[in-house]
């Protein structure tokens, strides 16, 4: 590892339960892999955290070692049993096939559509499990290949039309979790326990039924167990070992812990990835929000009905909400909490469009991240902690509205606040703050000229070059000029640069 790739990010490492300085593999190509969503049903708001707080690292990770140079991998599940439940509940009428692929392809489509309203970027790839079952015609690393490797490595064995992996031939199992050996065996299910060698063994494949969906195999017409899907497609796109694997805390065990097994088994390497990362749970009255408790608002509900606090909330406020939290803290929802957003979304947007109005940004092109100021980077290199950068970013948007209140003829640059707007991953307000003010500008320029041409008909000339002059203040210059056909006086203007 060089040091050259450290550029000052620390990070907490489940692996290591400590906090480390983070040393790319190869800088010119950071990886990252995360755990994406089972698409047979909305996704819910805590399931919205890991995606918000993993794209707020991406668009850190790019800053620091540029937009090309960053790799982000989240998978979509779309082979789960949970998946066939929906299918024959939804579509009962349906060929099983075809009614998977309408539950998972509107379910996928409307997580896109769910985590761009919270201001989150594509990930760089985003694989389907199903795509990635049997081998590839690009030779990208498969489940079914894996699998195979497993077995003739001596890590895997078929019992009763299962594939499982052998918790025992890897004497380091259990490194990421650290539970002890007598815990995971409790955790296994006693019921199906009787074809393991040990009951901490866990599915690789199993054989499915004519009903369920399946996939050829040299084990039989059968499906991937779950773990399987994320150790294929890491090293499908990201290689045998990378930088960062993330995911919620719920995931350490078992599913991480069995991505590395499988994945540190299969390739005979050291480690999977260096910095394993969790966020915190989001609760709702001390509980983990969660499908199975009943206790969930989806991202839909939240953003398109009045379902919680009786109002809709935008995208900015629900991820704003999320980040004014350290990701490895627990967060209470509440309306209190979104509110509270919502003020600091308020002040940031009076702030965006005065950078606006004064001209010292015309499109987000022209945002300067180098201005980012330190109190920010600073924070969020320190393994991301998003609260303390918006608690600095507070101390200097009530130092820019002092300045402006007293009148000051020397505004100061709101260029640093918008820089982490941008960083923090708050672009959409810009955008939409720039989109409304062409809307209002044109609208109320053009009543501007009209109100002014009247004024001239009138020969109220004093009255006249003051709406001249206001709108140049604006940054609005305006041409008179003759109709060449009629010969009347007209006006046109244009945004002076
Ligand atoms: P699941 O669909 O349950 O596999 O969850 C998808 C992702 O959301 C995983 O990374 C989970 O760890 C995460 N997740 C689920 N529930 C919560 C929650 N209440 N708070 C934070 N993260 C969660
Ligand atoms: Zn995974």
């Amino acid at each position: 590892m060089s040091v050259s790739g450290f550029k000052g990010l620390r990070l907490t490492n489940t692996l290591t339960r400590a906090k480390e300085d983070f040393v790319p593999i190869d800088p010119d190509n950071v990886r990252m892999y995360v755990c994406g969503p089972t698409v047979y049903d909305f996704a819910h708001i805590g399931n919205a955290r890991p995606v918000i707080v993993f794209d707020v690292l991406f668009r850190l990770l790019r800053h620091l070692y540029g937009a090309d140079h960053v790799t982000y991998v989240r998978n979509i599940t779309d082979v789960d049993d949970k998946i066939n439940a929906r299918a024959l509940r939804d579509f009962p009428d349906l060929p099983l096939n075809e009614a998977i692929r309408r539950v998972t392809e509107k379910t996928a489509g409307q997580f896109h559509k769910d985590v761009a309203a919270l201001g989150c970027l594509k990930p760089t790839f985003e694989p389907r499990a199903t795509e990635f079952v049997q081998p590839r015609a690009d030779g990208r690393a498969d489940m079914i290949g894996l699998i195979q490797t497993l077995i003739q490595r001596g890590h895997a064995y078929e019992a009763a039309g299962e594939v499982l992996f052998d918790t025992a031939s890897m004497p380091d199992y259990g490194e990421l979790s650290k539970r002890p050996l007598d815990e995971q065996q409790a955790g296994a299910r006693i019921a199906v326990d009787t074809h393991k060698k040990n009951p901490g063994d866990f599915v690789l494949w199993k054989l499915s039924s004519p009903e369920e969906p399946g996939w050829d195999s040299p084990w039989g017409r059968g499906r991937p167990g779950w773990h399987i899907e994320c150790s294929a497609m890491s090293a499908a796109y990201l290689g045998e070992v990378f930088d960062i694997h993330g995911g919620g805390l719920d995931l350490i065990f078992p599913h991480h812990e069995n991505e590395i097994a499988q994945s540190r088994c299969a390739h005979g390497t050291e480690v999977m990835a260096n910095y394993w990362l969790h966020n915190g749970f989001l609760q709702v009255e001390g509980q983990k929000m969660s499908k199975s408790l009943g206790n969930f608002f989806t991202i839909h509900e939240l953003l398109e009905t009045e379902s919680f606090g009786g109002r809709k909330w935008p995208g900015e406020v629900l991820r704003l909400a999320m980040l004014m939290t350290h990701y490895r803290e627990p967060i209470d929802f509440s309306v209190r909490r979104l509110e509270e957003a919502e003020n600091l979304i308020r002040n940031w947007q009076l702030a965006v469009n005065s950078a606006i109005r004064t001209g010292e940004i015309r499109s987000l092109q022209d945002i300067k991240i180098e201005t980012l100021p330190m109190g920010v980077l600073s924070s969020v290199l320190d393994d991301l902690n998003t609260y303390s950068a918006i608690q600095s970013l507070s101390g200097n948007l009530r130092w820019l509205f002092k300045n402006d209140s007293q009148g000051n003829p020397e505004v100061p640059s709101r260029m640093p606040l918008l820089a982490s707007l941008v960083l923090l991953g708050f672009d959409t307000l810009v955008l939409d703050s720039l989109r409304r003010f062409e809307q209002i500008d044109e609208e109320g320029t053009n009543a501007a000229v009209e109100r002014r041409l009247a004024l001239i008909r009138d020969k109220n000339w004093a009255e006249a070059d003051k709406i001249r002059d206001e709108l140049l203040a604006q940054g609005v210059q305006l041409k008179d000029g003759k109709d060449p056909a009629t010969g009347e006086r007209i006006t046109t203007w244009e945004v002076k640069r």
